[in-house]
C-alpha cells in the first residue's frame, strides 16, 4: 500500500483533485471543464499519478457508500416549503391552484371555506408541508369534499407524524399545511430545471410520465424522460419549449399553454438562483390548462442571500440543528452517517481527508471547511459541533495552514474542550503556516491528543482509535 503524498491534495485554490468514484467525485460531480483538452489531460495525468499513488479502491468498491455521502452541491442547497415556492412560481407568472397556507391548526376550517367560496368547488385539497416529497403516499396529500371533511382531515395530519421515504422512519412533524382548490386533471406530467453538472449545462427536463418519482422513472424508462440543455449566452430558446410539448405529445391548446409555462419555469429558476425547480406533478386539467399542482425549490446557498424573500422562506423547524447552527458561523458542514468527525481547512482538503479516512477503513462523520482565516470563535464552534454529535468516535482535525493559522486552530480546539471537555480520541495533523506554535500550545495543554505527522498517519491512527483499537 503507497503512502499518499501528503500536502498534495487541493489546500485553497490550488488543485483539487478529484478522484473517480471517490467521495469527492460523487460530490462535486465530474470536473465542470473537463471538456476543455488542456484541463482535461491535465486533469487525467493528475489523477492517474494521484491513483496510482495512492494505490486507491476501484470506483465499485464506493459504490457500497451510504446516501448521504452521495450528496451533491458545494454546500446544503436551502429548501423551501410547497406554498413557498408556488408563491415564487405565481409571480413569475406560472399557473398554480388557489391555495391558502396554514400556519395554526385553528385556521384550517377558515381557509377551506375561503376556497369552496370562491371556486365554488366543494373539493379541496389538505396538504403537509414539510420539506420531503412522497407526501401522496406517506398519507400528507388528501383530497376531500366539504368543509366538514377539510375541518377533519386538516385536524388528522397537522401535529402529527408523517412518514414518507424520504423522512426516513423517523418522520416528521407537519406544523405547516396548504389548503389547495381541488382540481379536475386529465393527465399528470413532470417538469423541472436543475444543473447537468456533467455537461456544465442547465437543463429542462420534462416527462409524461408525471406524478410517480422521477427517479423510478430514470431507471425503468429512461427513454421517458426529455432532455433539452440550455446555451447560457442564448438562454431556454421558445423553439426548444417546443420541441419538449411536442415531445410530450401535446398538441393544440394544451401544446400552446405548456410553451409559456416551460420558458418561465426557466426563467424563475434563473432569477431565483434556484438549484432546483422541479413541479411534479404538472397538470394537464379537463379544461385543457397546465398548472403546477406540487413544486419543490432548492436554492444554491452562494447566492441565496442576494434574495431576502427567499432567506425568509427558511423553515429552520425542517432543517439538521446542527448544519443551521453552523451556517450562523458561516462554516460549510454537512453531516454523514460515519463515525470519525473531520475538522478541516479547505472543500479540496476536507474532501481528500474523507476520502482516506475512507481508505483505511473509517466512515466520515460530516464534511466540514472551516474555510480560509476563521477566527478562534469559529474554531471553537466547529469543534463543539462535532463533537455533540452523539455518532462521532474519534475526531480528526486536518489543517493546512496557509492564510489559516495553526496557532489559531489549536487556540480553537483548546477553547472548545475547556468549556465542553473531551469524550473521543482527537488526532491532530497541523502543517503550514505557524505549525511550531499551534503544536506547542497543544502539547503545553495537556490536552490527551495524538499528533499525526501526516495526513495518511493521521487517518490511520483516528480509524483505529475511534474502533477501539490502539495504535
Ligand atoms: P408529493 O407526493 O409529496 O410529491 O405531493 P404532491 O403534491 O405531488 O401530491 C401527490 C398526488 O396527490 C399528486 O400526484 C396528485 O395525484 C394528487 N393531488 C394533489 N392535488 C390534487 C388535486 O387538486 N386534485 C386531485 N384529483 N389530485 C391531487
Ligand atoms: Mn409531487
Amino acid at each position: 500500500m503507497g503512502s499518499p503524498p501528503d500536502g498534495m491534495m487541493g489546500f485553497g485554490e490550488v488543485a483539487v483533485v478529484i478522484v473517480p468514484g471517490s467521495v469527492s467525485e460523487r460530490w462535486w460531480g465530474r470536473p465542470p471543464y473537463r471538456n476543455d483538452r488542456v484541463q482535461s489531460r491535465f486533469f487525467a495525468v493528475a489523477t492517474a499519478a494521484f491513483e496510482n499513488s495512492l494505490d486507491i479502491p476501484s470506483a465499485s468498491q464506493y459504490a457500497a457508500l451510504p446516501a448521504s455521502s452521495n450528496r451533491r452541491g458545494t454546500k446544503h442547497a436551502m429548501k423551501i416549503h410547497e406554498y413557498q415556492a408556488k408563491s415564487l412560481l405565481a409571480k413569475f407568472g406560472l399557473p398554480v391552484p388557489m391555495g391558502i397556507p396554514v400556519l395554526e391548526p385553528s385556521k384550517a376550517a377558515a381557509a377551506a371555506e375561503q376556497i369552496i367560496q370562491a371556486t365554488q368547488n366543494q373539493t379541496v385539497v389538505v396538504k403537509a408541508q414539510i420539506h420531503a416529497g412522497g407526501r401522496g403516499k406517506g398519507g400528507g396529500v388528501k383530497v376531500v369534499k366539504g368543509l366538514a371533511a377539510a375541518r377533519e382531515t386538516a385536524a388528522k395530519i397537522y401535529g402529527h407524524k408523517l412518514v414518507t421515504h424520504q423522512t426516513g422512519p423517523e418522520g416528521r412533524i407537519v406544523k405547516r399545511l396548504l389548503i389547495e382548490q381541488g382540481v379536475a386533471i386529465a393527465s399528470e406530467l413532470y417538469a423541472s430545471v436543475l444543473v447537468d453538472r456533467a455537461k456544465s449545462r442547465v437543463v429542462v427536463m420534462a416527462s409524461a410520465a408525471g406524478g410517480v418519482e422521477i427517479e423510478e422513472v430514470a431507471a425503468k424508462t429512461p427513454e421517458a424522460i426529455l432532455l433539452e440543455h440550455v446555451e447560457p449566452t442564448v438562454g431556454f430558446r421558445p423553439y426548444q419549449a417546443r420541441n419538449l410539448a411536442y415531445a410530450l405529445g401535446l398538441r393544440g391548446e394544451v401544446a400552446k399553454n405548456m410553451v409559456p409555462f416551460l420558458l418561465k419555469l426557466y426563467e424563475a429558476f434563473v432569477a431565483l438562483d434556484a438549484s432546483l425547480v422541479e413541479i411534479n406533478p404538472l397538470v394537464v386539467t379537463t379544461d385543457n390548462r397546465v398548472l403546477a399542482l406540487d413544486c419543490k425549490m432548492t436554492f444554491d446557498d452562494n447566492a441565496v442571500d442576494k434574495h431576502k424573500e427567499v432567506v425568509e422562506m427558511r423553515d429552520l423547524d425542517e432543517e439538521d440543528p446542527t448544519e443551521t447552527e453552523a451556517h450562523a458561523f458561516d462554516l460549510s458542514y454537512i453531516k454523514l452517517d460515519g463515525s470519525i468527525g473531520c475538522m478541516v481547512n479547505g472543500a479540496g482538503l476536507a474532501m481528500a481527508t474523507m476520502d482516506i479516512i475512507k481508505y483505511y477503513g473509517g466512515n466520515p462523520a460530516n464534511f466540514l471547511d472551516v474555510g480560509g482565516g476563521a477566527s478562534q470563535e469559529k474554531v471553537t464552534a466547529a469543534f463543539k459541533i462535532l463533537t455533540a454529535d452523539p455518532a462521532v468516535k474519534g475526531i480528526f482535525v486536518n489543517i493546512f495552514g496557509g492564510i489559516m493559522k495553526c496557532d489559531v486552530i489549536a487556540a480553537g480546539v483548546i477553547a472548545a474542550v475547556a468549556e465542553i471537555g473531551l469524550r473521543v480520541p482527537l488526532v491532530v495533523r497541523l502543517a503550514g503556516t505557524n505549525v511550531e506554535l499551534g503544536a506547542k500550545m497543544l502539547a503545553e495543554s495537556g490536552l490527551p491528543i495524538t499528533a499525526a505527522s501526516d495526513m495518511a498517519d493521521g487517518a490511520r491512527k483516528v480509524v483505529d482509535l475511534a474502533s477501539g483499537k490502539r495504535n
